[in-house]
C-alpha cells in the first residue's frame, strides 16, 4: 500500500527538488505553514510560487493559516538573536509541530520538511526536532539533509527553468537585510 507523506515546505526554491524527489516515492501532500514570513505580502508571494509548483505536478497542497501573531508570541524575547541563533529552533519547532499535528490528525504515517535545503539550516538542529515531534504524535519523521547529493544544483535548475521567485532573506522580519529594515 502506498505510503502517505506530508511534506512541510518553506518556499518553492527550497522545496522544488524535494517535491520532485518525493513525489515518485510517496503519495505526497505539500503543507504550507510558515507564520514566520514577514511581511504578509512576502508570505503570499512565496505561497503563490509553491501553489504554482504543486499545480504543475498535480500535487495536493494544504494551505495552513498565516498565524503570525502566534509566531510573534513564540519568539518573544529572542528578537535580537542572529540567524541560526536561539530563535531559529523555536521557529522550526512551531512550524513542524503544526505539520506533525496535521499529519497525525489526517492519516499520514510520515512527515518531512524541506527546511534543511537552506544553506544555513542545519540538519543536526532540524532533524531532532522532527524526531521528537514524531514520537509525541505517534507517527514517523523522514530525516534528510536536502542540501547534499547535488540537490541544490538540481533545485537551481528547476527554479531557473520556471522563473520562480527567489527571496533574499530567510523569512522573519529579523532576518531581513538591514537596508530593508531601515526603510520601514
Ligand atoms: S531567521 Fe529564519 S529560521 Fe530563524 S527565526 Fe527567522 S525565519 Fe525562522
Amino acid at each position: 500500500m502506498p505510503i502517505k507523506l506530508l511534506l512541510h515546505v518553506c518556499c518553492a526554491p527550497c522545496s522544488i527538488a524535494v517535491i520532485d524527489e518525493l513525489r515518485s516515492k510517496y503519495v505526497l501532500t505539500v503543507f504550507f505553514y510558515n507564520p514566520n514570513i514577514y511581511p504578509e505580502a512576502e508570505y503570499l508571494k512565496r505561497k503563490a510560487e509553491v501553489v504554482r509548483v504543486c499545480d504543475e505536478w498535480q500535487i495536493s497542497m494544504v494551505d495552513a493559516d498565516y498565524e503570525s501573531t502566534k509566531w510573534d508570541k513564540a519568539v518573544a524575547g529572542l528578537e535580537h538573536e542572529p540567524e541560526m541563533g536561539e530563535r531559529c529552533p523555536v521557529c522550526f519547532g512551531l512550524r513542524l509541530r503544526r505539520t506533525a499535528e496535521y499529519a497525525a490528525q489526517h492519516g499520514f504515517s510520515l512527515f518531512a520538511t524541506s527546511l534543511t535545503m537552506g544553506r544555513n539550516k542545519k540538519a543536526e538542529v532540524i532533524n531532532p526536532i522532527g524526531w521528537a515531534l514524531a514520537d509525541e504524535f505517534g507517527i514517523k519523521f523522514y530525516p534528510e539533509d536536502w542540501k547534499k547529493s547535488g540537490r541544490q544544483i538540481k533545485a537551481k535548475k528547476l527554479v531557473e527553468e520556471r522563473g520562480i521567485y527567489r527571496q533574499n532573506y530567510c523569512g522573519c522580519r529579523y532576518s531581513q537585510k538591514k537596508t530593508v529594515i531601515r526603510k520601514q
